[in-house]
């Protein structure tokens, strides 16, 4: 057993990608790099690896990703069976990778975030953390706008009662002690970096400069970060149910003052009726309404969608052999 943690830790950086043709050549050298020099460092060990997680693109990506394992052992890859999105591509690899190694590293293949990171992760790592979440700590390379949502979504996710680490995003080393618990979550509705911190275990930030993407362009238009972030609050707290909850008592304790002022109103012979106040009100609550059918139909949406147990990932094809293994994996 002494033996065992005397050892360097096996590395695998899983890196998901979609449609990334412009982009994966150029920064997988940086990786493969990278890679060598913590073995060369004596962080890790020889047998760390670099794992692409194919999600469905349509250009070479997969092309590519299979040269690159030719080329050069320490590359791997995967695909899924179609595009599902970057976070079941994370929890692909992540999944795959857990049983090979004893640390991953999740990371995308844009090059946006600062690979020389890994060093100190690795470090706190041996340090005794289990989870080091990679922050950035600036955002001068995000436009104005991207800056402003992003910051927003934080805090917001926050007050909604979702605990997530600010400013961090999907590049975190993650132990397979940590995967191996983790993969008795078995929630498709997935937000992982809001995930992580409810396995607990020990855990910290690394900060790194946030960089610009090398090549190619975002996959993260303001429609797909909204959803993200819609999906982060409702997958992973109950709070604007009990918001809705909270503000339809308030609102019922106002219209029953109304009704009194009305009744007393009446009574008292001043009862002449305003069209503008009552298509106020009509409107005001007929908005309140429907959010709230909007906010509740969202969790049901999810329940129903939870009900159905389908994989969140499945895998067709990896680049290398491996006979303990079935052919097709799904999770
Ligand atoms: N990605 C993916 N599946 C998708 C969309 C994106 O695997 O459906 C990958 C993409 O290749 C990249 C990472 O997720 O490695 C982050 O995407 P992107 O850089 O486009 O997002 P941004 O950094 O602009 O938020
Ligand atoms: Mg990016």
């Amino acid at each position: 057993m002494k033996e065992m943690e005397k050892r360097h830790p096996v590395l695998w950086i899983v890196i998901p990608c979609y449609n990334e043709q412009a982009v994966l050549p150029i920064t997988a050298p940086m990786f493969l790099e990278k890679i060598t020099q913590l073995t060369q460092d004596g962080l890790i060990s020889d047998e760390s690896r670099i794992l692409f997680v194919n999600d469905g693109s349509k250009d070479k990506t997969w092309e590519i990703i299979g040269s690159l394992a030719e080329s050069d052992p320490h590359f791997l890859g995967i695909a899924q069976s179609r595009n599902r999105g970057h976070q079941n591509a994370v929890l692909a690899g992540l999944m795959t990778a857990k049983d090979y190694c004893d640390i991953t590293i999740s990371i995308d293949c844009d090059g946006q975030d600062d690979i020389n990171a890994m060093d100190e992760m690795v470090k706190q790592y041996l340090d005794g953390c289990e989870i080091v979440y990679g922050v950035r700590s600036r955002r001068d390379t995000d436009t104005w706008f991207k800056r402003v949502t992003a910051e927003s979504f934080y805090k917001l996710m926050n007050d909604m009662g979702t605990e997530v680490v600010y400013n961090h995003a999907d590049y975190r080393l993650v132990s397979s002690r940590v995967l191996q618990a983790f993969s008795d979550y078995h929630e498709v509705n997935l937000f992982l970096r809001g995930m992580f911190p409810l396995v607990g275990f020990k855990s910290t930030s690394v900060f790194y400069a946030r960089h610009e993407r090398i090549a190619g362009e975002s996959h993260y238009p303001l429609s797909k970060m909204l959803g993200l972030a819609l999906d982060g609050i409702t997958s992973m707290s109950t709070k604007p149910i009990r918001l809705i909850t909270g503000f339809g008592c308030l609102v019922a304790l106002i219209s029953f003052i109304g009704v009194i002022w009305s009744i007393a109103a009446h009574f008292m012979g001043a009862a002449v009726a305003g069209w503008s106040s009552m298509v106020c009100i009509l409107c005001f609550l007929g908005g309140i309404q429907l959010l709230g059918i909007g906010v509740i139909g969202e969790y049901v949406g999810k329940t129903y969608m939870e009900t159905k147990k389908r994989p969140r990932y499945i895998i067709s094809e990896k680049t290398w052999d491996d006979p303990d293994k079935k052919d097709m994996l799904i999770g």
